[in-house]
């Protein structure tokens, strides 16, 4: 007779499905009993890298501890247990199951009472960031229920993270006291066990209803990570789901789907409590038309002359490696600026660093001394110019390129488009290259992988490995400068779409005169429209959008002078 199949054993809750759970109750039950491989990429790879390097620097702080190792977590388990009955003051990776809960602990202190033969534990937990996160804290507190619950009553819990203010002498070994910083949660995840338990309660039903397969997507499902999950779900989620409504905010969210409302296009317009841009949006699509605010041209024709299209690419790395380099802080790599003179002449250049030296200096004199001329740099995103600010203290002998970038007039060409321009086929300006496809209906971005971070990362790593060829890192490098300066030319189209070439600069007044001009409009209301309908619009006129401020000051860039 044929053996029946052994039926497997349940599953424990451990901290990767906690957390699964608390992201979203599909994902926990997907991961439960229809778990897929993550995929991995190459800088989850270096995250996961850099986690091992911070636990072996932490643990030299532990010269008595014991690490934990074992199969599964059943034998990890028991031999954890072996080693707190022989009174071990120190376990790595100890682990603990029990009542269908699983928890490993980073580094576990133990202080054992002779007399009432009590154990109290101090819990370390090892984070890459650089600061205490909520997360962190109900991690912390998972574990000291599955610590109590096996006899161990917790005396402190703190968090060891990245000290920011670290700044790194290149070629040293990183000290543990100085890059680690202990941060005291003890009170914190006391206060966070009881909601812990009580999520606890609902993440195991959760698991057994199999009706939480029919629960909509939202904005959760990007948060804090993006999920497994999504190529399943979207298929069954409508073609506009209400989670692309921008600056979705989770509480509308809520309100939202309790009402039945899963798709953008069941949103009504004049509903209580919409941002100007989600109003926008909504009327873009119900018109099917493009939306263009009039301060869009207004900004871009007041840019003083010469325009540099600037595209950057950049690094921010946990673990700094050069001189000076302080944890995350941003590496900046690659550059390319298309520049369109007074006179009309345009000029394109590019510039790379893509082996293991130190690109910083080279990069910020190179760029300033391209833009010396003045005039006013146009980017998708600021942050990489903003963020140089950081580099006045760690790239001394590039402080007054750093200075003149920084004081450099710049316009932030994604916040100016994404808070005036509203397109049917664009609700998220995160992609350039989907809003040049969109904007512009230009879709030669698709064959330059190295527009893509991971893929630009992921080169990087090759051309620094040690032993790779000249011709490999060149080709690199080419590769990245080449998708570089696709953007500052596509940065330079979009420019003309929304300021074409013989367009007079928008002024104050011309914008009142059109919206009055509006206003009137709207009194000519067609037979049948409500009252409602003209207060939304004169609403809309008065309820302008933030507009997007310029940043720098216009003065000419001082002489790069190191
Ligand atoms: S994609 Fe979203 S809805 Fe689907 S399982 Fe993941 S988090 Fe849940």
């Amino acid at each position: 007779m044929k053996k029946s199949a052994k039926p497997k054993a349940p599953k424990n809750l451990d901290k990767h499905l906690f957390e699964a759970g608390l992201q979203c109750h599909k994902r926990l039950w997907l991961d439960y009993h229809e778990p897929i491989p993550e995929p991995v990429s190459a800088s989850r790879q270096e995250m996961s890298r850099v986690g091992d390097e911070m636990r072996e620097l932490a643990r030299t702080a532990f010269p008595m501890g014991v690490a934990i190792e074992g199969d599964d977590a059943a034998t990890a388990a028991e031999k954890t247990a072996e080693l707190l009955a022989k009174n071990t003051p120190v376990l790595f990776d100890a682990t603990f199951v029990h009542n269908g809960l699983e928890a490993q602990c980073d580094i576990l202190v133990v202080h054992h009472n002779q007399e009432t033969n009590e154990k109290q534990v101090d819990l370390f937990e090892i984070k890459s960031g650089t600061k205490v996160k909520h997360r962190y804290v109900n991690d912390l507190a998972l574990q000291a229920i599955v610590l109590e619950q096996c006899g161990l009553k917790l005396k402190s819990a703190d968090l060891l993270h990245i000290n920011p203010k670290y700044s790194h002498v290149e070629g040293e070994p990183f000290p543990p006291m100085q890059l680690l910083r202990s941060a005291d949660v003890t009170a914190k995840v006391e206060k966070q066990v009881p909601n812990v338990i009580r999520r606890l309660k609902h993440l195991r039903l959760a698991i057994e209803n199999d009706s939480v397969l029919e629960l909509p997507m939202g904005t959760f499902c990007k948060n804090p990570f993006p999920c497994p999950h999504s190529a399943r779900c979207q298929k069954d989620a409508p073609q506009l789901p209400l989670h692309q409504l921008p600056e979705l905010t989770r509480a509308q969210e809520i309100e939202m789907h309790k009402e039945g409302i899963e798709e953008l296009t069941s949103v009504d317009g004049s509903r209580e409590g919409l941002t100007f841009r989600q109003r926008r949006t909504l009327a873009c699509m119900q018109q099917q038309e493009r939306i263009v605010e009039p301060f869009v041209a207004e900004e871009l024709l007041a840019c003083e002359r010469p325009l540099h299209f600037v595209a950057i690419a950049s690094l921010t790395e946990p673990l700094p490696r050069f001189h000076l380099q302080r944890p995350w802080q941003l590496t900046p790599y690659a550059w390319a600026v298309k520049t369109v003179h007074e006179d009309g002449r345009v000029e394109t250049t590019s510039w790379a660093s893509v082996d293991r030296s130190d690109p910083r200096t080279q990069f910020v004199k190179t760029l300033a001394r391209h833009i010396e001329i003045g005039g006013t740099m146009l980017c998708w995103r600021s942050e990489a110019i903003r963020e140089m600010r950081t580099m006045l203290d760690s790239v001394p002998d590039g402080k007054t390129s750093v200075r003149a970038l920084l004081g450099f007039e710049h316009v932030d060409m994604m916040q100016l488009l994404e808070a005036g321009v509203f397109d049917p086929k664009l609700l998220s300006y995160s992609d350039f290259r989907a809003v040049v496809a969109a904007l512009l209906d230009d879709h030669s971005g698709d064959k330059l992988d190295a527009l893509d971070a991971n893929h630009r990362y992921e080169a990087l790593q090759k051309a620094r490995t040690p032993r790779v060829r000249a011709a490999t890192r060149d080709k690199i490098s080419a590769e990245i400068q080449e998708a570089l300066s696709w953007q500052a030319h596509r940065l330079a189209d979009l420019f003309e779409a929304f300021a074409p070439a013989g367009t007079e600069p928008v002024t104050a007044k011309g914008v009142a005169e059109e919206a009055s001009a509006g206003a009137s409009a709207s009194d000519e209301q067609p037979a049948g429209a409500s009252d409602d309908a003209a207060n939304e619009a004169s609403d809309t006129v008065i309820a302008k959008p933030a507009r997007p401020k310029r940043a720098g000051k216009p003065r000419r860039p001082l002489p790069d002078a190191e």
